[in-house]
């Protein structure tokens, strides 16, 4: 296990910082209900209010391993599983493209606000250091991008330049969570600053009971606007468990 106790995390030295590693189905978006290795990573360069992996925020708020490239793409390859979700915390503060192998199909759950393609040099709030050189686009490109967009109930800064990035990929998914009406005119709004195709879109419902999630007048209000509905699997059958 490489030494986590430095400030600087750069990747190819330091390694992947892991949090977890674990079998569920896919909850939510174009992938709900497929059967999925789920690779959890330690970090996020947000803070929204509502998150439900406040553990991966920092180095100090949670254990972790540092996982060499190679040592990872291993382990994952012999989990078996064909569909592997990167997630976190947010998985694009590390060369995700590194992890790729053979015969595997893989997502990403981000929040948009990086550009993978670009090389990377930023100091999160604990004082670490990520230092990335740019992902590979022709292996990226390849991968299911989910990019969730925080609306103004996360109090989190917008990306302009990342969303448009995002909005220009043919191999992306936005995924919203929505609770009230007034959230849907503010997803309505964002799609048409970004010229993101309705079709691309995703919404869900915020909240973490199973009577959050059985809002028919909500979903009638979301398919009326044209946009995809979004299970959230995972709320429904484990609440708030954790690596489910
Ligand atoms: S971006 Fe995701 S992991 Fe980071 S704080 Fe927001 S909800 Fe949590």
């Amino acid at each position: 296990m490489a030494d986590k106790t430095g400030l600087i995390m750069r990747i190819t030295d330091t390694g992947f910082p892991l949090s977890e590693v674990f079998e569920s189905i896919q909850g939510e978006g174009n992938y709900a209900g497929v059967n999925c290795l789920f690779v959890r990573f330690q970090l996020c360069n947000l803070r929204c209010p509502w998150c439900d992996t406040k553990y991966t925020w920092t180095r100090f708020s949670d254990r972790f391993d540092l996982e060499k490239a190679d040592t990872l793409k291993q382990t994952i390859l012999d989990r078996s599983r064909h569909h592997v979700i990167f997630t976190g915390g947010e998985p694009s503060l590390f060369r995700l493209d590194l992890l790729a192998g053979p015969d595997r199909k893989y997502h990403v759950e981000s929040n948009g606000t990086i550009i993978p393609i670009r090389p990377l040099n930023m100091t999160l709030d604990d004082g670490v250091v990520i230092e990335r050189d740019a992902m590979d686009e022709a292996v990226i490109s390849q991968f299911n991008w989910v990019v969730s967009p925080k609306l103004s109930n996360s109090r989190q800064p917008m990306a302009p330049e990342a969303m448009a990035f995002w909005a220009a990929q043919p191999y992306v998914i936005f995924k919203f969570i929505a609770e009230t009406a007034q959230d849907l005119d503010e997803i309505e709004a964002f799609v048409d600053q970004f010229q993101i195709s309705k079709n691309q879109v995703y919404i869900g419902l915020l909240g973490t009971t199973v009577v959050s999630q059985l809002r028919p007048n909500m979903v009638d209000d979301i398919v009326r606007r044209g946009y995809h509905y979004s299970p959230r699997l995972h709320i429904l059958l484990w609440g708030q468990a954790r690596e489910k």
